[in-house]
């Protein structure tokens, strides 16, 4: 770009109504703008001569003046379970990471939505990283769009969840504008409710993130029953206390059907215990819920274990007799270091 140039618009991070609002749309139908936003994140086209039913002077206003964001990884890691991890680099060179868990029924991709991570819970492996930056709109919705791209057609992405790098909840404009970005209706088509925004527990912004109607479903990521075993390994918690998360979700009305999800991680000796598992009962009876149970993925140079198996089966077991729907995640893609809680994106390319 000459020196004098204006930087060119980008487009991948505009919806329709405000693609239609820029200069190089003055005069067009409204419908334009959905056929540009369409060409983009429905057909995945980067190149404006590739937008055929644009004139092809609409076409050459768009080359002068806008750009389409593309960043394709710079490394597929396949599990021998059949998921993939892809690191991507930021053009400051650090590098962040989205799982493809490829199945039958659904197609999961996990996104993140920050370089590092500043919660620095004590059993995860991002948190190591420190914070390096929030991604942009652009960056996260692009893990979309590369990872659509190694399924086959009509195989798609079906299932978002922002379980990767970052707390979706502290980078909140841009996972919003990238929450509506992937569940329009003319884009990629995410279901809003197979759209899942999981926070360590920044209770006021789930109640703003509800209200903005988005229908993405939210879970709310806990390892421990009490503030003191919680306190240890999830420093947020001296923020906001397990009683504050509690009540806060209670408060808040949810649309019709929808529920939350606690995402209840199974920490050896830190909130694993049948207490524990009466205790999570009595907080998740409080507002409407279903309860995922992920046992801790251990990763080098971290101290936490994963529970034994029977310990797992019988907190599971404490939690159905309570009627709670429950499931205990089986993590993939522990092979390539893509499993919960295990991304360290920026070293592993480095
Ligand atoms: S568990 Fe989530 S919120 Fe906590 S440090 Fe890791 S990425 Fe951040």
């Amino acid at each position: 770009m000459n020196s004098n140039e204006s930087p060119r618009i980008e487009l991948i991070d505009l919806l329709p109504e405000e693609i239609g609002g820029l200069p190089a749309f003055v005069d067009e139908q409204p419908y334009r703008a959905r056929q540009v936003f369409s060409w983009i994140h429905d057909a995945k086209v980067r190149d404006f001569d590739g937008m055929t039913n644009l004139s092809l002077a609409m076409r050459t206003r768009l080359k002068e003046t806008c750009s389409v964001f593309r960043r394709d990884p710079v490394q597929i890691q396949e599990s021998v379970d059949g998921s993939k991890k892809l690191i991507f680099l930021t053009d400051e060179g650090f590098s962040y990471s989205a799982v493809l868990m490829p199945g039958l029924e659904r197609n999961t991709l996990c996104i993140s939505s920050q370089v590092g991570c500043r919660m620095n819970c004590a059993f995860c492996m991002t948190a190591t990283l420190g914070f390096k930056r929030n991604l942009s709109a652009a960056e996260i919705v692009g893990q979309i769009h590369a990872a659509a791209t190694l399924l086959v057609p009509p195989s798609r992405v079906s299932n978002v969840v922002f379980m990767g790098m970052g707390e979706p909840l502290d980078n909140y404009d841009n996972v919003l504008r990238a929450v509506r970005l992937a569940t329009h209706r003319e884009g990629l088509k995410v279901a809003p409710r197979r759209t899942t925004i999981s926070t360590v527990g920044l209770i006021d912004r789930v109640a703003a993130f509800v209200n903005e109607n988005t229908g993405a479903s939210i879970a709310i990521s806990l390892c421990a029953t009490t503030d003191e075993a919680r306190n240890r390994v999830v420093p947020q918690g001296r923020r906001f206390g397990i009683d504050d998360i509690v009540s806060g979700l209670a408060g808040i009305r949810l649309a019709h059907g929808h529920v939350f999800t606690i995402e209840y991680s199974l920490i050896k000796g830190v909130g694993d215990s049948p207490a524990d598992a009466r205790r999570l009962s009595a907080m998740a009876a409080r507002f409407p819920s279903k309860i995922n149970l992920i046992p801790f993925n251990p990763w080098p140079g971290c101290h936490f274990e994963r529970p034994d198996d029977a310990t797992i089966e019988a907190f599971r077991e404490i939690l159905e007799r309570k009627h709670h729907t429950v499931t205990v995640r089986i993590s993939r893609g522990q092979d390539i270091g893509a499993a919960c809680g295990q991304l360290d994106g920026c070293k592993s390319t480095g």
